[in-house]
């Protein structure tokens, strides 16, 4: 290797040596730091990345000088330092410098089983890792004979002794680690990690504080909070006496504790010490550190300080607690939160201490787990539920007649369907756990059994468990942990919020719903899809009356019996808003969905309607359609069957003035879906307007109303200059776009999603992430030729997008007022959208190009 004057080679670690992270890598610069807090860290030294590259390239440093810094007959420990710790490396190898010289001082001065197994250990460590030897053969418990044999066995394999120069052992070893490094599966794992292609390995060599000695020794870890909870806890283990004498100690106890003896009880002094590091580990390095310890005779070396793993709910409340103790900055805090990993808090999780028996897995659709006996048709769960029996709704897919079943259910897992399927949608807006496309399992309605992959038959009645965050499904009952919405919680979310700038309002339809997104703190409703409200029992049988009229007149009777109802609906939304912006979206499914789909439901509904089964039966046909999602739907009904929007509109608009008067202001939103042409949306619009001056002048009272148009179809997009002059805003409904974007049926793309993603076919779902190159395209065309036409126009998403992180900052940079999600989506939303804020900030984001006013 080529040397310079001013190239280290290698550096021993000391307050003021120049160590740097990016160059020596995560764990020497963090030793550097314990050294400069006066820790007894042993000696220490660092081979930058570029040494490291070059070893596994062939070409070894000065060893002689690296083998001096620790003098003569050393022993020391060889440990992985990249520049990130969540990068990894090769593991950590002890006790290189053992060998016959070694052992036999060792035995004079720590006794022959101690020295023994130290020796054994190496040999077994180097045998395997370094000459890469079956690890079959060396895996011999300490005892008498067994370092021997193991010396025996490596003779055996290698034709030669085992190594007994200090320094050759060191040049294997460091070779094997840098190579180690480089190789193939080590590069995929950190990849996978974050780490770019070229990161680079630091190796750090150090002393080894054995742990072995005639007063109290041994070796352990301690923490100061818990992994799971984040609550302060000291927590970790001692081992006396690590490395194998007879007259161990075993484990002690960290803090004192009845179930037997303990390091705080056995010295109080040093147990003070160990606090007093860790308390002041956590102000310098600003982090709650782990730290790795020995004590040799009651002399205490810290050989080592990582970052304490914790669960979301424990990253949570460290990063609040150090924030508020002045340790960092809040915007520090809110950054260290990664938002995706919030929805661990807001739902019942499978606790990862437990035991999993899984059965399939398909798509996490909806977070959180619950554990249920199985159902397989909606009026068994509603009577599961009546029975205050927890169950899940198995279906093969759910259609809207489900949702009291998913109303009835603890989960629901469904063997069709994709990210923005009826049974996904549904299911996050009411936070439900929820699986869907879960093809390993084979649902059989009619027998009413659930088949896993090895072979075990379910039954209704049988228990499992749904994981909604992992999308696995497990046999029986699994151990779970409580949401944790505490106030560390909201504290961060209130953090967030005075740093975003872009607007977090929730998708609601229902008082629950509401009550969520306030509880949430969302900024108002985006989206209340009002169909939802026709399918409780007395409301369905009103509908279809509805459905089956023949003149306009008996139609409108019937919606006279549905507007008391619907406008409670509305009361009920605005008294829980309480003054908050609420978006109402006009009724937009195919009316056939009311109908019933199979014979003992039209039979009903003939008995119902007091006419005969085959004119049922021709009227149900005569809705049906070929393909109802581009049908008779949303605005289409509005134009065609005007009376249903009249209804809808004066239930909106008597609801307001009614909540207006018992509490705060209400401003109702009134949006009207799958709009194609600006014409639609003056016959609408005139209709509304038409209804409003009726509805105040019959309440004698003042109101405002916004009207809105559902930018769904791609053609909507495209025609928004026409379009934004009649109405005050837009809002995407980004799951139609996508679906009418690509022509892909969002109810069926989960058939095939996971082989057009593992193919490099689309990079994501495009119902799960937006599509920026194609619907994004278009959603910066909406906007721009809206506001072009109609400055002010507000902007917005109130597709499942909305609750992304990815699809937020694609809205924030393309200056949109807000995003609307499923409530439970809402902290997930505020976290992002502060993240963007804090790393991009206003001025700078990327792609603004479409001007607000
Ligand atoms: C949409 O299409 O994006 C939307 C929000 O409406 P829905 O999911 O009800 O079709
Ligand atoms: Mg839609």
């Amino acid at each position: 290797m080529q040397r310079h004057a001013d190239f280290a080679e290698f550096t021993e670690v000391t307050p003021t040596a120049q160590i740097a992270q990016s160059r020596h890598g995560w764990r020497a610069k963090c030793l550097q730091r314990l050294i400069r807090m006066e820790l007894p860290v042993p000696r220490t030294v660092a081979l930058p990345f570029e040494v490291v590259r070059a070893i596994a390239a062939g070409q070894m440093p000065d060893i002689e000088g690296l083998a001096a810094v620790f003098g003569e007959d050393f022993v020391v420990s060889i440990r992985s330092s990249a520049e990130k710790p969540e990068w990894g490396g090769p593991g950590t190898i002890l006790n290189v410098g053992m060998n016959d010289r070694v052992h036999a001082r060792l035995i004079g001065t720590h006794g022959q089983e101690a020295a023994d197994a130290l020796y054994l250990n190496f040999v077994q460590t180097y045998a395997t890792q370094v000459a890469r030897l079956d690890p079959d053969m060396f895996h011999d418990e300490p005892g008498p004979g067994a370092l021997k044999a193991a010396l025996a066995t490596y003779r055996a394999e290698t034709d030669d002794d085992f190594p007994q120069s200090a320094t050759r052992q060191l040049i294997e070893v460091l070779r094997s680690m840098a190579r180690g490094w480089e190789g193939t599966t080590a590069r995929l794992l950190r990849q996978a990690k974050g780490a770019p292609a070229e990161a680079a390995l630091g190796l750090v060599v150090q002393r080894m504080a054995l742990g072995i000695g005639p007063g109290l020794s041994g070796s352990g870890t301690m923490q100061f909070v818990d992994s799971v909870t984040g609550l302060p806890q000291i927590t970790g283990r001692f081992r006396g006496q690590s490395q194998g004498r007879r007259e161990e100690v075993g484990a002690l106890y960290l803090t004192r504790d009845p179930r037997g003896a303990s390091l705080e009880e056995a010295d109080p002094d040093l147990f003070a010490q160990l606090c007093d590091f860790g308390a002041r580990c956590r102000v310098r390095l600003r982090e709650e550190m782990q730290i790795e310890f020995t004590i040799e005779s009651g002399q205490l070396a810290v050989i080592d300080a990582v970052k304490v793993q914790r669960s979301a709910r424990a990253a949570v409340r460290i990063a609040v607690a150090l924030a508020e103790d002045g340790i960092i900055g809040r915007e520090d805090a809110l950054l260290r939160i990664e938002p995706r990993a919030l929805t661990e808090l807001l739902h019942y999780q499978v606790d990862p201490r437990g035991a999993r028996d899984p059965l399939g897995k398909g798509i996490a659709a909806s977070p959180g787990a619950a554990t249920g006996r199985i159902v397989f048709t909606s009026a068994e769960a509603q009577a599961s539920a009546a029975r205050d029996e927890a169950c899940i709704l198995v279906r093969r897919e759910t259609v809207p007649e489900d949702v009291r079943g998913m109303h009835a259910a603890v989960a629901v897992l469904t063997e069709r369907g994709g990210m923005t399927s009826h049974a996904a949608v549904i299911a996050r807006g009411l936070g439900l756990p929820c699986i869907v496309g879960c093809a390993d399992l084979s649902i059989n309605t009619r027998e009413r059994t659930l088949r896993a992959p090895d072979g075990r038959v379910f039954r209704a009645g049988d228990t499992i468990t749904v994981d909604g965050t992992n999308g696995e499904v497990l046999a029986g009952v699994a151990d779970m942990m409580e949401p944790a919405l505490d106030g560390e919680f909201r504290t961060l979310l209130h953090w967030a919020d005075t740093v975003r700038d872009i607007g977090v309002r929730a998708n609601a339809d229902t008082p629950d719903d509401a009550r969520t997104a306030r509880m949430f703190e969302a900024e108002g409703i985006g989206l209340a899809r009002t169909e939802h409200m026709f399918f409780d029992e007395d409301r369905l049988t009103v509908m279809r009356e509805m459905i089956f009229a023949d003149t306009a007149p008996d139609r409108r009777a019937a919606l006279d019996r549905l507007l008391p109802m619907q406008r409670a609906d509305f009361i009920r939304l605005f008294e829980i808003m309480a003054g908050q912006p609420v978006c109402i979206r006009l009724f937009d499914p195919p009316l056939h969905e009311f109908l019933p789909h199979d014979r003992d439901g039209m039979r009903e509904l003939a008995e119902a309607l007091d006419r005969p089964l085959s004119e049922v039966t021709r009227r149900c046909d005569a809705l049906s359609e070929f393909n109802p999602m581009l049908g008779m739907r949303g605005v289409r009904l509005g134009v065609t069957v005007p009376e249903i929007y009249d209804m809808q509109a004066r239930a909106i608009f008597e609801a307001a003035i009614e909540a207006s008067r018992h509490g705060a202001p209400v401003v109702p939103e009134v949006m009207i879906p799958l709009v194609s042409a600006a014409r639609e949306v003056e016959i609408v619009k005139t209709r509304i307007d038409a209804v409003a001056s009726a509805v105040k002048t019959e309440m004698k009272a003042d109101l405002t109303y916004r009207l809105g148009v559902m930018v769904e179809t791609p053609r909507a997009a495209l025609r928004a200059g026409e379009i934004a002059p009649h109405v005050e805003f837009l809002s995407f409904g980004t799951n139609d776009l996508t679906q009418m974007t690509y022509g892909l049926s969002r109810d069926d793309a989960g058939r095939f999603m996971s082989i057009y993603v593992s193919q490099g076919v689309y990079e994501e779902d495009p119902f799960h992430r937006l599509d920026v190159e194609g619907v994004g395209e278009l959603l910066l065309m909406g906007a721009k030729r809206g506001r072009e036409a109609r400055p002010g126009l507000r902007i917005s998403v109130c597709g499942e997008h909305g609750g992304n992180p990815e699809s937020i900052a694609f809205c924030r940079a393309a200056g949109f007022d807000y995003v609307s999600c499923s409530p439970f989506r809402v902290p997930v939303a505020r976290l992002a959208a502060a993240h963007f804020a804090l790393l991009a900030p206003r001025g700078e984001r990327a792609g603004e190009g479409v001007q607000k006013s």
